[in-house]
């Protein structure tokens, strides 16, 4: 079967499926506090259209898929859903963007299901900043879940902290020593832009060459080498000796366009080729209209032939996304 590559020569192997819009936390950096206006649950794709089109892409060689949201747990029959999706053939990792709330319930039967392994999103180790920063007063619940997804052998659990300069920058040192203590690897990545009311400045972003000096400064760093990693963008190190690793993902510094091998798919069937760009093939029409499967599979190659080079975030002309993180599926 003919594989998915873009007019640039990469090799497109890796698909998120935003599967729900809904958040049972509203982050300050991602939704205002009454939440956004929702889309109408009949635009939201069903999970047997969202395995439709997997099974399609995993056959033109998507060989990843990352579940993520809104919240992806928040949505009911995910477990099925996972199920379903760990039994395409040819599919080699499946993994799961959480925040973590529910994860304790759920990560045994996640497991189950034929869930690989999960990254949950977590800012803060403060009770108070927990609150302030998700408007939810979780922190507890979470690292539960980190703690239950280790226990089931959803691994390697990965961490995600958003870094925000003034605002949490003062505990990157805890979240670099969690790795030193727990198997866990710390992903710091870089405050993005998008069109929220918290509104994104370039000084709030604090670079991931920053953010490694301040690690490197309490502790030496070793690159860690060859061990497989999904297709993640992240630069990984560890410390000497230590269970888990700290990683970087600079997608406003120093970005990763050029090595770029994704897909998304919105929770209302959009495939959009770039975070960054609100440019998108909508597939859901053609998913309920009785087009045949190589009619949704022309959409996808030609989604993917539309993936732009790059992002601008960097340029004067780039303008931030319409949709927030939650609508488009971190
Ligand atoms: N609810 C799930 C979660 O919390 O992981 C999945 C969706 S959430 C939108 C995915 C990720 O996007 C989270 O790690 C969140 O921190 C990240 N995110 C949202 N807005 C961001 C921004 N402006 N810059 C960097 N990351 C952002």
């Amino acid at each position: 079967m003919t594989k998915l590559v873009d007019t640039y020569k990469r090799k497109i192997d890796y698909l998120r499926l935003s599967v729900t819009d809904r958040c049972n936390l509203r982050c300050v950096y991602c939704m205002p506090a009454e939440g956004i206006q929702l889309i109408p649950p009949k635009e939201i794709l069903r999970y047997e259209e969202f395995v439709r089109i997997a099974r399609i892409a995993v056959a033109h060689g998507i060989s990843r898929i990352r579940v993520t949201g809104g919240e992806p747990l928040v949505r009911k029959g995910i477990v099925e859903f996972i199920g379903e999706l760990a039994g395409l053939k040819g599919l080699e990792d499946l993994s799961l963007t959480t925040n973590g709330v529910l994860l304790k319930e759920y990560a045994g039967a996640l497991k189950k299901a034929g869930l690989n392994r999960v990254n949950v999103s977590l800012d803060t180790l403060k009770k108070n900043k927990f609150k302030d920063i998700t408007r939810g007063d979780r922190l507890e619940k979470v690292l539960d879940g980190l703690e239950e997804a280790q226990r089931v052998g959803l691994t390697p659990v990965k961490v995600n902290m958003v870094v925000i300069k003034g605002f949490n920058d003062d505990e990157i040192l805890d979240f670099a020593r969690i790795s030193r203590e727990k198997p866990f690897h710390i992903r710091f990545i870089e405050y993005m832009p998008f069109d929220v009311e918290e509104g994104w400045q370039r000084e709030k972003c604090l670079s991931a060459k920053e953010i490694k000096g301040m690690v490197e400064a309490f502790e030496p760093l070793e690159p860690v080498m060859g061990k497989k990693d999904g297709a993640g963008p992240a630069r990984r190190f560890s410390f000497k000796d230590a269970p888990g690793e700290v990683g970087f993902i600079s997608p406003v510094t120093e970005h990763f366009c050029g090595s770029c091998n994704r897909l998304r798919l919105t929770s209302d069937g959009k495939l959009r080729t770039c975070l960054f760009s609100d440019s998108e093939v909508d597939i859901r029409k053609a998913l309920r209209d009785g087009s045949s499967d190589e009619e949704v599979e022309k959409l996808l190659f030609k989604a993917v032939a539309e993936k732009p080079m790059g992002h601008h975030i960097n340029e004067n002309i780039f303008k931030k996304c319409s949709r927030t993180m939650s609508l488009i599926g971190g």
